[in-house]
């Protein structure tokens, strides 16, 4: 997946990628004050915090002390999922509101019944989560399907093995100075963006490492 996840890891540590288009790229939908605090500083927070959570663990095993252990291996999962979600959350829109192409439309149909019925479970599941989480359409590659997920917080409900292709950040810090509480105003506009073409991306290179 390194292609996908271009500048989201550089010279031995987790890094910050710049967002795929400008700050101001997909406004009105998604304004470019909640963007620009989204991703310098929400993101920007979890690609720290992982890399601190990496030092911590190095520094453990060095002196043999895994007396935080729990702790940190709880953080490896938060920190890391945030930045895995989003670094893909910013590729998951797009300004130029693409149409689902064929070949993506093909699984979401052998999945879901139809690309209809798909974006209907993905807006549903995104806004009826509990909490803090996202919204996740992923590929999931024993059965060669495609499986929408429910995650709270960044790293809870998930499959193992599964590989996200389209995510929709529904904690408050995505949405919230913005749409204040409308959450569903919000799912419904990132609807409006969503990148098909890189989730089909996506699916195509997770389909060619299938096991
Ligand atoms: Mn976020």
């Amino acid at each position: 997946m390194s292609g996908l996840f271009k500048g989201a890891y550089g010279d031995g540590a987790y890094t910050l990628p710049p967002l795929p288009y400008g700050y101001d790229a997909l406004a009105p939908l998604y304004e470019e004050k909640t963007l620009r605090i989204h991703h310098d500083r929400h993101h920007a927070g979890y690609v720290r915090g992982l890399n601190s959570t990496l030092d911590k663990l190095e520094a453990a095993r060095k002196s043999n002390d895994f007396g935080s252990i729990k702790a940190l291996s709880r953080d490896l999962a938060f920190h890391g999922s945030g930045h895995v979600l989003h670094t893909l959350f910013w590729n998951s829109m797009s300004p130029d509101k693409p149409d689902v192409p064929d070949s993506l439309g093909e699984h979401l149909s052998k999945s879901f019944g139809s690309v209809d019925a798909a974006r209907s479970q993905f807006a549903a599941a995104t806004k009826a989560v509990e909490a803090s989480g996202w919204g996740i359409l992923a590929y999931e590659p024993i059965a060669d399907r495609l499986l929408i997920f429910q995650a709270e917080k960044h790293q809870n409900l998930t499959m193992w093995g599964v590989v996200p292709l389209l995510v929709c950040d529904v904690w408050e810090h995505a949405y919230y100075l913005q749409y204040a509480n409308n959450r569903g105003e919000w799912v419904d506009s990132f609807m409006k963006m969503a990148n098909w073409p890189f989730a089909a991306a996506c699916l195509e290179q997770a389909r060619m490492h299938r096991a």
